[in-house]
């Protein structure tokens, strides 16, 4: 096991040297991956910084020089770099084709998969393809324990006492390039207790940076409960209606970018409280199930001290006796315990 694991490493690392070497050598890296990349406005400095790359646009130029130079087929496969269907006599083919590619990396820097993304100007490829294509699960990757950019991130998280959480690749990598070092993306997936939990060994406190639109809500929405549960502080900044982070930073600069954060950002209860309470109008039992929730939420908070805060807040806001609240959430917590 332990020998499978670090042979997936070296051949992991040995993809990303390729990817890099040909986005930068290769003649087609540098017209079609290269551009692509400087067109996003990405600069040298971050490309190496994220150590990304290029896949050629054929069937085998990564398998054929990992192969010649002696990695089996069957490693290839179980690192997610080359598909083979079972019983086919061909050797099989690369995974990642004609992408640009983002290395993923565990928190200790080893390369452990990739994130490929199409490029715009292939029309007649973006109709059928997915815009974002990922290694599968492995051995070293489990998509769910992963948070994108942790590594680069840890040591700024860590001393700023503070991590932002994005949804994307490019909303991480545009925000460094603003000189925003603290983020990491959770790559478009629900947030997990595991990569929560992998935020709180550097610091308690998150802001979460989602998509400006339903999805991103939602997404932000529905992770939320398990990271107060966590015991993290949790803020939320949502975007105008259409933005990422990525678009954003890049429309106003990154010092208005950073003016809009300070802003906007509104912790996590305050920002749930509000959206319930405009869904449910003047309806007094939607408004009933409003409190309910709420304060579900509030004694999700492991720390007595930060829920006291919470309950009157939030009775302000509900126009409800502050009691009720408390007396509501001890009834959840008795039961909880
Ligand atoms: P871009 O700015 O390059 O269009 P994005 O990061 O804004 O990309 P979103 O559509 O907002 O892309 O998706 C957010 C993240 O979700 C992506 O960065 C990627 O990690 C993940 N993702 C999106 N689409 C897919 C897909 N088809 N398969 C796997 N992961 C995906
Ligand atoms: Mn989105
Ligand atoms: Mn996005
Ligand atoms: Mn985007």
């Amino acid at each position: 096991r332990q020998n499978e694991r670090e042979s997936l490493y070296i051949i992991l690392n040995f993809a990303k040297n390729f990817y890099v070497q040909q986005l930068h050598e290769s003649d087609e890296g540098q017209a079609v991956g290269l551009s692509y990349f400087k067109e996003r406005g990405f600069t040298g400095e971050i490309r190496k910084k994220f150590e990304l790359g290029y896949s050629l646009d054929t069937w085998d130029a990564f398998s054929k020089v990992a192969l010649a130079k002696g990695y089996s087929t069957q490693l290839l496969e179980k690192a997610g770099l080359l598909i083979h269907k079972e019983g086919s006599q061909t050797a099989g083919y690369d995974r990642f084709r004609g992408r640009v590619i983002f290395p993923i990396h565990n928190v200790a820097g080893k390369v452990i998969a990739f994130g490929a993304r199409i490029l715009k100007s292939d029309k007649s490829k973006a109709a059928n393809q997915p815009k974002y294509l990922n290694s599968p699960e492995t051995e070293v990757y489990h998509k769910s324990d992963v948070l994108y950019g942790i590594f680069q991130a840890k040591n700024a998280i860590r001393q700023l006492d503070h991590c932002y959480l994005v949804e994307g690749y490019t909303d991480v990598i545009s925000l460094n390039q603003g000189g925003i070092e603290n983020v990491v993306a959770s790559s478009g997936t629900s947030l997990t207790v595991e990569q929560i939990r992998l935020i709180g060994r550097f610091t308690p406190n998150v802001t979460i940076l989602y998509d400006g639109d339903i999805a991103g809500i939602k997404a932000a929405l529905r992770g939320l409960d398990l990271v107060l549960e966590e015991g993290l502080n949790v803020s939320i900044v949502l975007f105008p209606d259409g933005d990422d982070p990525d678009s954003y930073v890049r429309k106003v600069g990154a010092e208005a970018f950073k003016a809009y954060l300070k802003n906007n950002a509104k912790d996590f209860i305050t920002f749930k409280t509000e959206m319930l309470l405009q869904d449910a109008g003047n309806d007094p039992f939607r408004l009933a199930a409003v409190i309910g929730e709420v304060v579900n939420s509030i004694v999700k908070i492991p720390d007595a001290i930060k829920r006291q805060v919470f309950f009157h807040r939030t009775s302000e806001m509900m126009k409800v006796d502050e009691q009720m609240l408390i007396t509501e959430g001890n009834k959840i917590l008795r039961k909880l315990h």
